[in-house]
Order: C-alpha cells, then sequence, then structure tokens
C-alpha cells in the first residue's frame, strides 16, 4: 500500500500526490498525510507535544514549504500587499523557518540527547542540585512570546547529566506552543526521565505577551509556576531548601 512508504520515496521523485492514506484519499501534501498518520494512531499533536517520531529526514524541509504557502494566504486573506512591500515580500517563508526551527522546533525536534554519567560510588554527590535556565517560550492560544526563568532541582539518583543538559531539555520543551503550567510539567517529567530521579522540581517564572501586548496590557505581570516530585514535595525541608536557593540564584543573577 502507497501508504507505508518512507517519505524518502517520494523525495526521489514519486510525487507527494500519490499519498493514499488507508480510507483511500489522496493527500495532496506531507502535513495531511502526517496529520492522517498521526490520527490513525490516535496519537496527540497539541501545540505542546512532539512529533519528531512522525518524522523523516528532508520532511520539514517539505513542511516549511506548505506552511509558506498557507502563510502567503494568512497575509494576503490580511490583505497586506506582500508583492510591492518590501518587507512583506518574504515574510511568509520567514514565519515558516522561524516555526519549524526555532519558536516551535521542540516539536519537531527529538529530545536532545544527555550522555548519564555514573553517580554510584561511596562519595557519591547527595545533595541537591539547582539549574537556572532560561527560557523562550510561545503561548498556545495567542502564539506570543513567553519569557521567564526556570529553576530546576534535582537529588540526583544514581546517574547525573551534565548541567548544560538541564537547559537543553528545558529549551526543547519550551520551544513548543505552551501553558505555564504544562511547560512545567513537561519539563519535570523530561528531567526525571533523563536523570532517572524520582526527586525534583521546577519553578518557573515567565512574562506572557499575551498580557504585555494585548488584552489586559499589563506589563509587568510575572506568572509562577511550580511542580514538585518525590521528596521535594512531601518533605517541607527539601521544599524550602529548593525555594531558599531559588532565592539566592535570584539574588546572584540578574533577571
Ligand atoms: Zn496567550
Amino acid at each position: 500500500m502507497g501508504y507505508d512508504k518512507t517519505y524518502k520515496d517520494f523525495q526521489e521523485g514519486e510525487a507527494l500526490i500519490n499519498v493514499i492514506d488507508d480510507k483511500g484519499y489522496q493527500e495532496a501534501n506531507l502535513a495531511d498525510a502526517i496529520r492522517f498518520r498521526m490520527k490513525r494512531d490516535g496519537k496527540r499533536f497539541w501545540a505542546g507535544d512532539n512529533i519528531s517520531d512522525y518524522l523523516h529526514e528532508g520532511d520539514r524541509d517539505i513542511l516549511i514549504n506548505e506552511t509558506a504557502q498557507a502563510f502567503e494566504n494568512v497575509l494576503d486573506t490580511l490583505l497586506i500587499d506582500r508583492e510591492t512591500d518590501p518587507n512583506s515580500r518574504g515574510t511568509a517563508r520567514r514565519l515558516a523557518k522561524m516555526y519549524f526551527t526555532e519558536i516551535m522546533s521542540g516539536r519537531y525536534d527529538p529530545a536532545p540527547d544527555a550522555t548519564a554519567f555514573p553517580n554510584d560510588t561511596e562519595d557519591r554527590y547527595e545533595g541537591m542540585l539547582v539549574v537556572r535556565s532560561e527560557l523562550r517560550s510561545m503561548c498556545s492560544h495567542h502564539h506570543q512570546t513567553v519569557s521567564g526563568v526556570a529553576y530546576i532541582g534535582i537529588i540526583a539518583a544514581n546517574k547525573l547529566i551534565g548541567l548544560s543538559k538541564y537547559t537543553r531539555i528545558a529549551q526543547w520543551c519550551a520551544r513548543r506552543g505552551t501553558l505555564q503550567e504544562e511547560l512545567c510539567n513537561d519539563i519535570a517529567r523530561e528531567i526525571m526521565r533523563a536523570t532517572d530521579s524520582a526527586n525534583v522540581g521546577v519553578y518557573i517564572q515567565a512574562q506572557h505577551g499575551c498580557c504585555e501586548n494585548r488584552g489586559i496590557m499589563a506589563h509587568s505581570s510575572l506568572t509562577q509556576t511550580t511542580v514538585l516530585k518525590g521528596v521535594f514535595q512531601t518533605d517541607p525541608g527539601t521544599k524550602k531548601e529548593f525555594m531558599d536557593n531559588i532565592k539566592l540564584q535570584q539574588d546572584f543573577a540578574p533577571r
């Protein structure tokens, strides 16, 4: 059946129009074909979900082309002259590229690989580690910037990951369309997965473009979210140490 061919086959000459789904529909473009596969598999593809398992090498370039065409339609419908306005001429393609390679790249990139190092010797590190990670994200509701800082606290299990990996994982989660509450959960879950630790805390404070640039136009509003797992939740001493560490970090680092 045509559907189970890899998209590489199509890039090697076969027209995408030949993609036929299980119901016999012909998919006119790659985005429709991928969406069909995700629906068929019951795979959720919300703005904050990673769908890298459904992309093959080279698909992203094809999707950028398709998205650029769609943004051309958006600009036309907004009655913006993209033919003679020099600043709007390449905007559709710039937007398409920006979504796939920057502001939503965490949906399409696989998880950053975080090589783990053993932490199982007698003098292993047993204290709390707190990492401060700058975040840039985007709200799913308005596609406006969410910018802020995540503090990731962890009590290591039997393995450790490199310090920069915490930030890479946080950024990978953030570079999607998100809700801050959801982002906080996502980071905690992915840190737990990468480290095998059940004891993780994530605190995010961020400013939301959708509150600053529109709606209530509140320029100084700050949203805080906290997710606590394991002893961070059950042990008041650990929770206090985490919160105290965040305060120390904030005294040290400019916000
Ligand atoms: Zn919003």
